[in-house]
């Protein structure tokens, strides 16, 4: 049952007939991870706690530098020095109060990730590196809990969904472990609101994972390019030859 502070603060989004009384519920009751608290990670857990995600659990290793502030905007002046879950736990508690947040400051290996994501309703993967997106692919397909995928660059930004149902792809089917080489924003820049543009998208995909409405990007990558302002979208299938998901 919502309160009716709740009903008034959530009023323009239960207004929307596809959330509704009953997908403002759905939030409030869901646990969301979300991995990494950098650029991607800032709009995403902002936008889930002001939507009323019930408990956001926030995993990041590093601690906010001023070099971050350019984009990573859930990070203050005053956070420089913070662990980024800390200075992140502050400020979507200030969006909104009623969050419960947990927040782990280091990388949880394979089992203790394994852990988490049984525990959670959706992972939403803000990190910036291979090793990691391959690691939560494969619990997120094992446990079978969706996993919203997001990635930004200099002017490039991409977007997918994985939810591991019959014949829907996996992560690893689009990518080969060791194909690539992390590309990080340290090395090669990043425009400021190109991680606002992908990372709002992977909390909308989120919600809707979430109140069970409209079509996700499951089976889609989507591209964007920021030079152009235009999206690109490559549909892609499971690979019969997947070591995850075939
Ligand atoms: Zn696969």
């Amino acid at each position: 049952m919502l309160t009716d502070e709740q009903l008034l603060k959530y009023s323009r989004q239960i207004m929307l007939p596809q959330i509704d009384i009953a997908g403002q519920e759905a939030l409030l009751n869901s646990h969301l991870l979300i991995i990494g608290l950098g650029g991607l990670g800032a709009p995403v857990a902002m936008y889930l706690a002001a939507a009323g995600v019930g408990e956001l659990t926030l995993i990041d290793d590093d601690k906010v530098d001023l070099s971050n502030l350019q984009r990573q905007i859930i990070h203050q002046f005053e956070s420089i020095g913070k662990d980024k879950v800390e200075s992140a736990k502050i400020t979507a508690l200030s969006l909104n109060p009623e969050t419960r947040i947990n927040i782990i400051n280091y990388r949880p290996g394979e089992e203790e990730m394994s852990t988490l994501i049984e525990q959670a309703n959706v992972v939403i993967d803000c990190c910036d590196n291979f090793s990691t997106r391959f690691m939560l692919n494969r619990i997120c397909h094992n446990y079978r809990v969706p996993l919203v995928s997001g990635a930004a660059i200099r002017w490039e930004g991409q977007l997918s969904t994985y939810t591991y149902e019959q014949g829907t792809p996996c992560y690893r089917c689009l990518y080969e472990e060791d194909a690539f080489n992390d590309q990080t924003c340290t090395q090669n820049g990043v425009v400021a609101p190109l991680v606002g543009v992908i990372g709002s998208m992977q909390a909308m995909e989120a919600i809707k994972l979430i109140s069970g409405t409209g079509h996700t990007v499951t089976g889609r990558l989507m591209l964007f390019d920021g030079m152009d302002m235009s999206w690109r979208e490559i549909r892609f299938k499971p690979r019969p030859a997947c070591p995850v998901c075939s």
